[in-house]
């Protein structure tokens, strides 16, 4: 549709005003050639160490990602520490080493050096903190790439289900969403997302780490499928590809 031209726009298309303007955008280009850009404009503030970008999921995986990284798994709790009871068979502390011992079966597999923080039912460095402290500390003297520390959720809400995984420090926020990803596309359980929060072992680690909250142990239908080999089996596959995902932004050794 055309617009018939006012007088007033047609008194913007004069030789003067055209003549004008081009004066002015002339003065504003020399004056940032001279002086630079203006304050704040192009410069981002400086970042912490900036979070690898995902690389996008691809058929067959990314399993050659894994070959000599070392890997810390940290299944949670463990003796006298039975984690969360609920209407789960198993208590937490033995989901989570089950599932560890699977995830550490797969990695191998595939080329990574595993460093479990736990192998039996006994708790490295005791109990309550100290257990914390050492779990740090086998992270720390081994060299580890990241840890993944692996726990079972309750909730004084039996409706409340699903997973998430935890971070502390930005740079582990896309491990965070690798792993989490891949546990909610494989469990087909309710995504709670990717959160950050204090707990220990994440935010002490020296390297990126992530907590795994693999379901609820007090949601009836999910403390069936936690007590379920298949769904541990699951989760310990989407552990592993999330790993491998998040290794391959890395970029090939
Ligand atoms: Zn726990």
């Amino acid at each position: 549709m055309r617009t018939p031209r006012t007088g007033a726009l047609d008194a913007l298309y004069t030789p003067a005003w055209v003549g004008l303007m081009l004066v002015v955008v002339v003065l504003v280009l020399g004056a940032r050639l001279v002086l630079g850009p203006p304050q704040g404009a192009g410069r981002a503030p400086a970042p912490r160490p900036p979070s690898v970008e995902l690389v996008p999921r691809q058929p067959g995986g990314y399993g050659w990602s894994l070959a000599g990284r070392r890997i810390v798994l940290d299944p949670g709790h463990g003796g006298a520490d039975a984690g969360a009871v609920g209407r789960a068979a198993m208590p937490e502390k033995a989901i989570a080493l089950d599932t560890a011992l699977r995830a550490a079966a797969l990695l191998e597999r595939a080329g990574a050096r595993v460093v479990l923080t736990r192998r039996d039912d006994e708790a490295p460095g005791g109990t309550g903190q100290s257990s914390l402290v050492e779990r740090v500390r086998l992270t720390r003297n081994t060299g580890a790439d990241v840890m993944v520390s692996i726990h079972a959720d309750a909730s004084p809400d039996p409706s409340a289900r699903g997973v998430t995984t935890y971070y502390y420090h930005p740079e582990a926020a896309s491990l965070a969403r690798a792993i989490q990803q891949e546990l909610v596309a494989r469990l087909g359980t309710v995504d709670r997302g990717v959160r950050s929060a204090d707990f220990y072992v994440v935010r002490a680690a020296p390297v990126p780490a992530v907590l795994v909250e693999l379901g609820f142990v007090t949601h009836p239908a999910e403390a069936r499928s936690l007590s379920s080999a298949g769904y541990r089996q699951a989760a310990a596959e989407a552990i592993v590809d999330g790993l491998a995902r998040y290794f391959a932004s890395w970029g090939r050794p």
